[in-house]
């Protein structure tokens, strides 16, 4: 079990953590800032440093078999030697990548308020995003990267909750502004609330306020099939760029 510090604050580039399983998958600390691929979400890369300064470069983490276990994965061919349970460490994630994550995590539940319609498929990575909407209905770029530039130019602050299961069931309201529907079974739900614009159950990690996203674009609409439309997007400034 590793505590997920990134659970509560997104915004935390660094942690002291001690090292408890060091195998072929990777290396598993008691606490972590480093998200683990899931929910769509790209797993975190950074790196994790000794006390006597030796680092080890992290290039992505992953989920553990066991429920809450998050696996360190070093690059390819790093050297292990020397890396032992017990040990302290600093994790520092690479938090340029991070942070795009979560421009692109927070722009895609923008999308959700924009699109009503069930989102069944949603990729999200440091170069682009993409959500799959069951829908027949045509979308159209322009107008969906003008409800985004919007709602980012309006600022709207970006926090999270936890709820009990009882307090879903007993707010009916509450279930019908979620667009998606909540994982049973864990006792406790956590989700994200953009302030006036969407609710939903996630466990990514997101941008504080909706200004953080900055420029992002809709740079494709797909008909995948007959009843999914793909809508991409991407950074304003790298489509521009060409980079
Ligand atoms: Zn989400």
């Amino acid at each position: 079990m590793t505590e997920e510090l990134f659970r509560e604050d997104a915004q935390l580039r660094r942690c002291e953590a001690r090292i408890t399983a060091v195998d072929e998958a990777g290396i598993r600390l008691d606490r972590s800032i480093f998200y683990p691929q899931g929910g769509g979400q790209a797993g975190d890369a950074g790196l994790l440093r000794l006390a006597d300064g030796r680092e080890l470069p992290i290039a992505d983490t992953r989920k553990g078999a066991a429920s809450g276990e998050i696996v360190h994965v070093p690059a390819a061919g790093a050297d292990l030697s020397g890396w032992l349970p017990g040990l302290l460490v600093t994790a520092e994630i690479d938090w340029q990548r991070r942070h795009r994550h979560m421009r692109f995590h927070t722009a895609t539940h923008l999308l959700c308020a924009l699109v009503p319609h069930p989102v069944d498929g949603c990729s999200i990575t440091a170069g682009y995003a993409r959500l799959d909407f069951h829908m027949t209905e045509p979308l159209d770029k322009e107008t969906l990267t003008a409800g985004i530039a919007r709602l980012v130019a309006e600022a709207h602050a970006v926090g999270h909750r936890w709820i009990t299961e009882a307090e879903l069931d007993a707010n009916p309201g509450l279930v019908r502004s979620m667009s998606v529907q909540p994982p049973r079974g864990q006792g406790r739900v956590r989700v994200l609330e953009i302030d006036g614009v969407d609710l939903q159950p996630c466990g990514g990690t997101h941008v504080a306020n909706t200004a953080e996203i900055g420029a992002v674009i809709v740079t494709k609409i797909e008909k995948k099939s007959a009843k999914t439309r793909r809508v991409v997007l991407g950074f304003a400034e790298s489509a521009a760029g060409g980079s």
